[in-house]
């Protein structure tokens, strides 16, 4: 094999191997743990709003994952493939971790510009609105599917409360090339009792309310 394959199946079993870290991350160190910790206290605070901005705690998984990268993947593929595939694999896991948190960050933030993009955000916003423990892959479906929590996302019935910017128009509708995926569901004002409601079932992993008297003890349909 030449160094430059080498190193490129390195990259890409490094970019796997994040992929499926994604997936392992979202749904149990976040999901599952319902706010304990602080990976799983920010990611579901980041559900009761659905807004993204940038935090200095990104900075620590940042450095988290580039030192589970180097500290960890890179001696261990070192030592069962040698140097060139291991700095591949290492390189290859940051690369895809950084491609995921940009997905993940421009997915809220911006209009999709073409198919894959407009997956990206079908596939995280019925995640986030409908049903926050299928969907957890957000660069893709792969383990979703291997480990049977994929749902095909239909239309998602999005609270207006929590609008993507680039999802409505000026008169606060939903713009007319979205609308055979997304609808607008619930109360336009916001309220204390709501926003309570909002981040006790955020924290509970279960959707956020779409009509003024549901409880917080509802039952989530599966
Ligand atoms: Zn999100
Ligand atoms: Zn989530």
């Amino acid at each position: 094999m030449t160094t430059a394959l080498a190193a490129l199946g390195g990259f890409v079993v490094g970019a796997f191997t994040w992929n499926l870290a994604e997936y392992l991350l979202h749904r149990f160190a976040m999901h599952h743990l319902h706010g304990r910790g602080i990976m799983s206290r920010e990611h579901l605070e980041h559900h009761v709003k659905a807004g993204w901005n940038f935090s200095p705690i990104l900075l620590l998984s940042w450095l988290g994952v580039v030192v589970v990268g180097g500290l960890g993947l890179l001696p261990v593929a070192w030592l069962i493939a040698g140097p060139v595939v291991a700095v591949g694999v290492s390189l290859g896991w940051a690369a895809a971790y950084f491609f995921y948190e940009y997905q993940h960050a421009v997915a809220h933030l911006r209009a999709p510009s073409g198919r894959y993009s407009a997956w990206v955000r079908h596939h995280h916003f019925h995640h986030h609105f409908g049903h926050p423990m299928e969907n957890h892959g957000v660069t893709t479906p792969l383990w979703d599917h291997v480990f049977g929590t994929w749902a095909d996302p239909g239309v998602v019935k999005v609270p207006r409360r929590m609008a993507l910017p680039w999802l409505v128009d000026e008169a606060g509708e939903v713009r007319p090339e979205y609308r055979d995926r997304y609808e607008l569901v619930g109360p336009t004002s916001p309220s204390d009792r709501l926003d309570a409601l909002d981040r006790a079932r955020a924290f509970a992993s279960r959707p956020p309310v779409v009509d003024a008297d549901a409880d917080v003890e509802a039952p989530v349909s599966a």
